[in-house]
């Protein structure tokens, strides 16, 4: 499955969700004004020229922006696999949007065990440097390219 045909499959997921629920996007405190704006074909400046419709839903960018109602399970969806803040928002920088997502993101992983796991710093690979040779031919790197033509090169 590639990541493409997930991203589709997820953003399909979305829109399902919000087109059976198109209510709630109207009826939200932030989401019912810009939906109306849009469907007016207010020009929308700055920050809020991203608002697009697409198939009745807002979109922002490519993100699909989320009624409050929603949220709670939006967010559970992306704890699902305690990935930990950082792989939590680009999961959500992908798929969904609303008004300080990234707090409310940052809000769910903070008290979980599991998550707290991921959120140090993965341990830095150590850069290894070669010591310096002591004299000139002492040590001899070769890399090797090939098989070529049954062939392989240095
Ligand atoms: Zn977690």
């Amino acid at each position: 499955m590639t990541s493409q045909y997930f991203r589709c499959h997820r953003l399909k997921h979305y829109r399902l969700l919000l087109r059976s629920y198109d209510r709630e996007t109207s009826q939200d405190i932030e989401l019912g004004p810009l939906l109306r704006a849009l469907r007016e074909g207010k020009d929308l400046q700055g920050r809020e020229a991203q608002y697009t419709i697409e198939d009745g839903c807002i979109m922002y960018g490519q993100r699909v922006c989320i009624p409050r109602k929603f949220r709670k399970n939006v967010l559970e969806e992306l704890h699902a696999g305690h990935l930990g803040i950082v792989k939590m928002k680009a999961i959500a920088r992908s798929f969904v949007y609303w008004k300080n997502i990234d707090n409310d993101i940052e809000e769910a992983a903070k008290n979980c065990v599991d998550c707290a796991r991921y959120k140090a710093d993965p341990p830095k690979s150590k850069v290894h440097y070669w010591e310096y040779p002591s004299m000139p031919w002492e040590r001899i790197h070769v890399d090797f390219a090939g098989p070529i033509l049954n062939t392989r090169f240095s």
